[in-house]
């Protein structure tokens, strides 16, 4: 469970508070098992209720993007195999755990697309590869959209926070981006000149660089080796 912390402000949020919590910036449970094992795990103080709404948002997110991964890549292979189980009725505790799994399952299994009720938008880059090669054999699991974005603002702050000690707060913003068009746009010609790598791997990698002003800044995250998200800060 997550460290007490003592009051102050909270890295997502900003307000002033009397009690935090040590929060993970990349969730505990998504290290996958081959991560290093001294590898120190980014933490970052969080108020109860951001820490508390964030752990309801990463589990919800960990299962969805888990059945779309790789389950043989060293990188995800721990993390598929983590968001069938917490399917499974039979890895339950008790009976209402083993109800619990049973009705995510039925949820996520409702909202699933199948063959050519699929649109070719909204198509995650990077977690459609191992799909069948026959479209109408292909099942699509339904990802929120604002669960990329907030897993991709809680890095921007929490990277901010540990590497310079700063909290992101107005005038600046933070917007999140599916994709940086082709290899060759300025954003990824910036960060192959400025950006700096931050990594937990096989987990996380983030690429950040960083203007004059010490906050408007462009971030890449690839997320268990196989897909990305971007961001950028401004004012
Ligand atoms: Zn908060």
């Amino acid at each position: 469970m997550a460290k007490k912390l003592g009051p102050g402000k909270c890295v997502h949020c900003l307000k002033d508070v009397e009690e935090r919590n040590s929060d993970h910036v990349f969730p505990e449970s998504w290290y996958p098992d081959s991560t290093p094992l001294d590898l120190e795990k980014w933490q970052i103080p969080s108020c109860i209720s951001c820490n508390e709404a964030y752990g309801r948002l990463e589990q919800d997110f960990l299962v969805r993007v888990g059945l779309c991964l790789d389950p043989h890549d060293p990188a995800s292979k721990s993390i598929v195999e983590k968001a069938v189980r917490s399917l499974k009725p039979a890895a339950a505790r008790n009976a209402r755990d083993a109800q619990h799994r049973l009705g995510k399952g039925k949820r996520i299994l409702a909202q699933a697309l199948h063959g050519d009720k699929i649109p070719d938008h909204g198509v995650f880059l990077g977690l459609d590869d191992r799909w069948a090669d026959i479209p109408s054999e292909r099942t699509a699991i339904l990802i929120p959209k604002q669960s990329f974005e907030r897993i991709t603002e809680k890095i921007v702050r929490g990277i901010f926070y540990i590497e310079d000690g700063i909290f992101i707060e107005p005038p600046y913003i933070i917007d999140f981006f599916a994709s940086a068009e082709d290899d060759n746009s300025p954003w990824q010609q910036a960060l192959e000149r400025w950006g700096k790598v931050y990594e937990r791997p096989p987990g996380i990698v983030v690429r950040r660089a960083v203007a004059e002003d010490r906050v408007s800044s462009i971030f890449e995250m690839t997320f268990w080796k196989q897909f990305k998200t971007y961001a950028a800060v401004s004012r």
